[in-house]
């Protein structure tokens, strides 16, 4: 999926969690974190959003493990969780924004016919459907998830 779908993903996906799990007690920068962690797992791709931000570090990681490898699987969900433990022990809403906004990535990706090496480094590649990135299909996502986060902060406020 596309860099605007990752992040309308990460807002919805935060939005949701904090309506349905966290009682509407969302910050700032739960919301902050939600959407780095929505582009975070491309820093594999030296072209996406996140990619030409940094990209040294993306060079690096692109070169290491390839794309939609290490970075969309659960080891590397695992690793930020641990970093933001041990780093940010206290920063619970950033920890909890930046996470939900990883799984949107991964969600949203596992919708394309690439799919996500999810349980890397095993080889299988975790599918959910076979959309194209950039494709119609996902500008009419993109669209539905619009109107769900408008629904939802009408809907839930
Ligand atoms: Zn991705």
């Amino acid at each position: 999926m596309t860099g605007k779908t990752h992040l309308i993903g990460g807002i919805i996906a935060c939005q949701a969690a904090d309506i349905f799990l966290f009682q509407n007690e969302g910050q700032i920068g739960y919301y902050a974190a939600g959407l780095i962690g929505a582009l975070i797992p491309d820093i594999c791709h030296t072209h996406s959003k996140i990619g030409r931000r940094l990209p040294v570090l993306s060079k690096i990681v692109s070169t290491l493990f390839g794309h939609r490898t290490f970075t969309h699987s659960l080891l590397f969900l695992l690793l930020i969780n641990l970093l933001f433990l041990y780093f940010f022990p206290e920063q619970e809403g950033l920890r909890l924004g930046f996470l939900i906004g990883m799984i949107s990535h991964y969600i949203l990706d596992a919708l394309t016919v690439r799919g996500i090496r999810l349980l890397y480094p095993a080889t299988f590649r975790f599918r959910l459907a076979r959309f194209r990135t950039g494709g119609v299909i996902e500008s009419i996502l993109l669209g539905v998830l619009v109107l769900t986060i408008c629904f939802l902060y009408i809907g839930f406020q």
